[in-house]
């Protein structure tokens, strides 16, 4: 197979589902999708002139007199001229060839005025055959462009920044062609680095922008944090565009597409015999017997495969390669192309296209990654992680390397990497749409998720303001360590027992920290993610120990693997589903598996050592699974040489389906956990990780407070202990309404425990459970319960 291209004709496998013919496949004749045809368009070969470039570029001058003459020539254009933004968001004409000489340094346009203004503000270029009969042409005699009817102006763009405007002009009524487009657009790209290397180096000033860039997302994690900008997936555009060796440089790029593929080729046999080979090395059981159906492997190897043939021979790579052949870097080809794909995918809303976009941009990204021949390097202080999607692993992993904030543009307050983020107390913002586009590698940027503020290249003054207010709220922290010492009682002497999420061993310092009464739910599925794979029981069992001991005599919750949904491993055997969140998941793949979960039991149980145990299940959907599952537990105690000193076997609270055998379940369970993360997903029927889908469905609803409610009643009736662990217990006016109800047991993130704490201590339940039931009792149909329970908590004082 040629693995760079040339296979256009070939029609790749159909991915499961009944699904159009494979648009992907880039100039396989009529089935292509004209947008994305457009992407593939072979370039023009402006070789001679990236040639030039280069040679004007290595001179020691700032070459943009040269640069407009060189592109007036290159395009028989009359006019070619740029501008560049200046401080106060102004567009200075800084070169032109056609123009008159003396408006250079005097031509000034606002962002937003005239043509050249709209291209700079909307970062959109414009091609006007009649550019004098636009409405928004802005005369300018001192230029002399009385002449000159069409023009085509791009913007210079450097990662989400403009930085100024290039322009051809000529006096014929014409629309430029794609060609004509695509050279001007390549030589604004080297413009865009001069511009950046000037600004740099500090030889010339006039290239700067305080272009400030501002976004509203949602609070993930509090707190504030100030730094610079590290792109996850994408690193910096390539300081270096223009090959010395055109030929020496396409040799460069196959064989990076060669690493790259065979780096592929790799990773999916992994997965793939992962879905139908792996075994547990300790217990020599296949991890997988069984439990997917044929069709699901049958399912999964198709899209792997699928995906493989697009690194291998689609039009993108070709696209690359064309780039490459006409005389640019292969890091810049790549960057371009990829680029390319990512504003393609701004304009295409069908799903499945966007899909199969976002597979090209994640081999763009692959293939840079191999040609840099560098992982990512240290993490500078202070750096804030801009990611397009993130998963929990990857949050670990960067928060291992340091960083101090995180935006995460598809973020939700439910996402297991929202979790992260608070149980590591990193301010982290989501729900930031188009983040990525506006943004560039090391960029100053704010981390304000107090307000749900993100913001980028912020002037000096705001910078120092955020910085003091960090210091600020980080003594506010230290005043939340008194709160420590007192009781965790409301105003009116009602107790409460507050512990704390973890799942990392890291986080135990939290409990002293805190004063938290225990642990009520430790996630032993996030060491695994954060080693990025399975660890054997020994590895295991040193770490349950080490929380065992830590936590002393305070309780602690241990919950059995809970993977699956958004918290993959590849090596569980867990497969890319549809619709992962309701799939093979969690306490599934634990009784699917019974060796894997035996052998976590088996290390719980050893690490217990004659000390007590607390083991639940997550993800229970009926009694019989609660039951399958305790009896693996027993089997395990009966075989232990030292089993532990008492045992408490709990079950969580997540499905709705458990609701119809609540009695039963409460007859035989130590204790019950409300998982209201997913509890609330499942019974709105709201993916919890959608951000359209975030804050529509109330957890202060009629549905859920009715459900709680009775829950509440049913343990209290058959005297079985009830906590709550989901996210709604790091929120304070959450946890009052549900005390409400009659929980006196919550479990939350170590971040939220002294806002909470507090909270409680200043509530007076009985007059919130009057408040709360004629609230309840009142008009029906009401969607949420939060609007006066707030204005109830303000008038009372608590700062909710
Ligand atoms: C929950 O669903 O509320 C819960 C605590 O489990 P997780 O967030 O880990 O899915
Ligand atoms: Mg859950």
């Amino acid at each position: 197979m040629d693995a760079l291209g040339g296979a256009g004709e070939r029609q790749l496998p159909v991915p499961p589902a009944a699904r159009p013919a494979p648009l992907w496949a880039f100039g396989a004749g009529p089935d292509i999708a004209p947008d994305i045809a457009m992407v593939m368009r072979p370039p023009a070969a402006p070789r001679r002139l990236l040639a030039r470039l280069r040679a004007l570029m290595a001179g020691d001058e700032a070459p943009l007199a040269e640069l407009v003459r060189l592109v007036a020539s290159e395009l028989v254009s009359e006019v070619c001229s740029i501008y560049a933004l200046r401080p106060g968001e102004i567009l200075e004409l800084v070169a032109t060839e056609g123009l008159y000489p003396d408006a250079v340094g005097r031509t000034r346009l606002r962002l937003g005025e005239g043509i050249v203004g709209i291209v700079a503000a909307s970062g959109h270029l414009l091609n006007l055959p009649d550019a004098q009969n636009h409405p928004a042409f802005a005369y300018r005699p001192e230029t002399g462009e009385e002449l000159y009817a069409s023009l085509l102006a791009v913007p210079v763009r450097r990662g989400g920044r403009v930085l100024g405007v290039l322009a051809v002009q000529n006096r014929a009524v014409r629309r430029y062609t794609e060609d004509e487009v695509e050279v001007l657009e390549t030589v604004a790209m080297v413009l865009a680095e001069l511009f950046a290397a000037t600004t740099q180096d500090g030889a010339e000033t006039i290239f700067t922008t305080t272009v400030q860039r501002r976004f509203v997302g949602t609070r993930l994690m509090g707190g504030i944090a100030v730094g610079p900008v590290i792109l996850h997936g994408a690193g910096p555009p390539p300081r270096n565009l223009l090959a010395s060796d055109p030929q020496a440089e396409m040799e460069r790029l196959m064989a990076a597409a060669r690493r790259m593929q065979s780096g592929l080729d790799e990773l999916i046999e992994q997965s793939l015999s992962s879905v139908s080979e792996a075994e547990s090395a300790e217990d020599g059981v296949s991890l997988d017997e069984g439990a997917l159906s044929e069709g699901a492997k049958a399912a999964s190897r198709e899209v792997l495969e699928a995906y493989r043939l697009l690194a291998a021979d689609s039009g993108w790579l070709r696209r690359v390669r064309d780039a490459v052949g006409s005389g640019l870097t292969a890091e810049a080809a790549v960057h371009r192309v990829s680029g390319e794909i990512r504003e393609k995918m701004r304009k295409i809303a069908d799903p499945y296209m966007r899909e199969r976009l976002a597979d090209m941009e994640d081999l763009a990204l692959r293939l840079l990654a191999v040609l840099d021949g560098a992982e990512h390097g240290p993490v500078p202080p202070g750096a804030i992680l801009v990611a397009r999607r993130l998963g929990p692993a990857e949050l670990l992993n960067w928060h291992g390397r340091g960083i101090a904030g995180v935006a995460i543009e598809e973020g939700t307050t439910g996402g297991h990497a929202a979790i992260i983020a608070r149980a590591l107390g990193l301010p982290a913002l989501g729900d930031l749409p188009n983040l990525m586009d506006a943004v560039d590698e090391g960029d100053t940027a704010i981390v304000d998720a107090e307000q749900g503020l993100l913001i980028f290249r912020p002037e000096e003054e705001m910078r120092i303001a955020y910085l003091r207010a960090r210091e600020a709220s980080q003594a506010k922290l230290a005043h939340w360590a008194e709160l420590r010492e007192r009781p965790s009682r409301s105003k009116d002497g009602t107790p409460f027992t507050l512990m704390l999420n973890m799942g990392l061993t890291l986080e135990l310092d939290q409990l002293d920290l805190t004063g938290a009464a225990g642990i009520g739910l430790f996630r032993t599925e996030i060491a695994m993610l954060a080693h990025g794979r399975m660890l054997d029981a020994r590895e295991q069992a040193e770490i349950y120990d080490r929380v065992l001991t830590q936590a002393g005599d305070r309780p602690v919750m241990f919950r059995t693997l809970d993977l699956g949904g958004d918290k993959m491993l590849a090596e569980s055997g867990v497969s890319v589903e549809e619709n992962p969140a309701m799939g093979w998941r969690s306490l599934r793949v634990g009784l699917d598996r019974p060796a894997v979960m035996r052998r976590q039991l088996r290390a719980l149980i050893q690490a217990a050592r004659g000390r007590p145990l607390s083991v639940m299940f997550p993800m229970v959907a009926t009694l019989a699974e609660f039951r399958a599952a305790r009896a693996l537990l027993q089997a395990e105690i009966e075989r232990a040489d030292s089993p532990p000193a008492t045992l408490e076997v709990g079950s969580m609270l997540e499905v709705p389906s458990l609701l119809w055998q609540l009695s039963d379940l409460l007859a035989e369970v130590d204790f019950l956990s409300i998982g209201t993360n997913d509890l609330l997903q499942f019974l709105f029927a709201a993916d919890r990780g959608t951000p359209a889908l975030a804050g529509r469905y109330d957890f202060l609803s009629p549905a859920m407070l009715d459900l709680l409610e009775e829950v509440s009643i049913a343990a209290h009736n058959t005297g079985c202990r009830l906590s709550v662990c989901g996210e709604a217990s790091s929120r304070p006016l959450e946890v009052l309404v549900m005390a409400a109800l009659g929980i006196s047991t919550f479990s939350m993130a170590a971040s939220a425990f002294p806002a909470v704490k507090e909270a409680v201590s200043l509530c007076d339940l009985p007059a919130l459970r009057r408040v709360l039931m004629s609230i309840r009792g009142g008009e029906k149909g009401a969607s949420s319960y939060r609007e006066p329970l707030v204005s109830w908590c303000r008038e009372q004082g608590l700062d909710i």
